[in-house]
């Protein structure tokens, strides 16, 4: 008889503890979700769907089963207690070296990407997050939460040093505050020009954070915060493009919500977003 293997994405390795190489770590958590939450589900759902696909990337003639590929599971469930996340966390990277261990975080919802963001910080003094997201997330709370999904880049902004910048790309909801925000830090790429001349320039290390609503939700309803008007799968092929020149020390993908889309179809739409940054790296 032989037993099933772990699930894991893709036919990544499973591991418990960070390796050196790409390590994919699930979070589970929905705890401030304001509109329709489900995103707690997320994680295990890029594992599943990746089953229905190759490993091989066409777009870049990259064979991710050739990569170091390690996945660690999903931290403990505790969906309502962000401080208990962050203890999780720490545990889980408190021995690792962030300088040859890349980490891609699933989510669950945005507001977890702080936790791994405050690590790689620490690491690069000169870190660059960029944000591709329908949402600036620049509110100084919401919902009297100062962990809110929609608080998170205000947070990570806050915690950064001067040499440490924000870049955001495809947002297309805010306040007007959070537009102020923007123009007055200059973090805002109005246009694909402008993010593609910043990313020319800077030497930088990246750090991305892609929340899945950056889609246009006719290509991936699955989100639980969907907005008109968004990017397209060809287009984030065309991104990746560009920053696979790029020194990328770690991300995440946030914001899938399976139980949003019945089909699964936006599982499967964000199993290929993931292999596809990971063939990159
Ligand atoms: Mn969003
Ligand atoms: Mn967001």
């Amino acid at each position: 008889m032989e037993l099933e293997p772990v699930k894991t994405f893709l036919g990544a390795t499973a591991a418990n503890k960070i390796q050196p190489g790409i390590n994919l770590v699930g979070i589970c958590y929905d705890g401030t979700t304001s509109f329709r939450p489900g995103t707690r589900f997320g994680p295990d759902a890029f594992r599943d769907a990746s089953y229905g696909q190759e490993s091989f990337s066409p777009y870049f003639r990259t064979d991710i089963e050739d990569k170091k590929i390690y996945d660690l599971g999903n931290l403990p469930q505790f969906t309502s207690r962000f401080d208990r996340i962050q203890e999780c966390f720490a545990e889980l990277v408190k021995e690792a070296d962030l300088k040859k261990s890349k980490i891609i975080t699933l989510g669950g919802e945005h507001s977890l990407s702080q936790i791994p963001v405050s690590h790689y910080l620490k690491t690069y003094d000169d870190l660059v997050v960029l944000q591709f997201d329908a949402h600036a997330d620049l509110r100084e709370q919401y919902l009297d939460d100062p962990h809110s999904h929609a608080s998170v880049m205000r947070r990570i902004a806050e915690a950064m040093n001067e040499k440490q910048k924000i870049v955001q790309y495809g947002i297309r909801s805010g306040t007007k505050e959070e537009y102020n925000y923007m123009e007055s830090k200059g973090t805002l790429m109005p246009n694909f020009k402008a993010l593609y001349d910043f990313l020319q320039e800077s030497k930088a290390p990246l750090y991305i954070t892609l929340d899945l609503d950056f889609f246009d939700p006719s290509e991936l309803p699955g989100t639980g915060t969907p907005e008109a008007g968004g990017h397209s799968f060809k287009e984030w092929i065309e991104l990746l493009k560009i920053l696979k020149d790029k020194t990328i020390v770690g991300g995440d993908i946030v914001e899938l919500s399976p139980p949003i889309d019945s089909t699964g179809n936006s599982n499967s739409f964000a199993a290929k977003v993931l292999r596809e940054l990971i063939a990159i790296l």
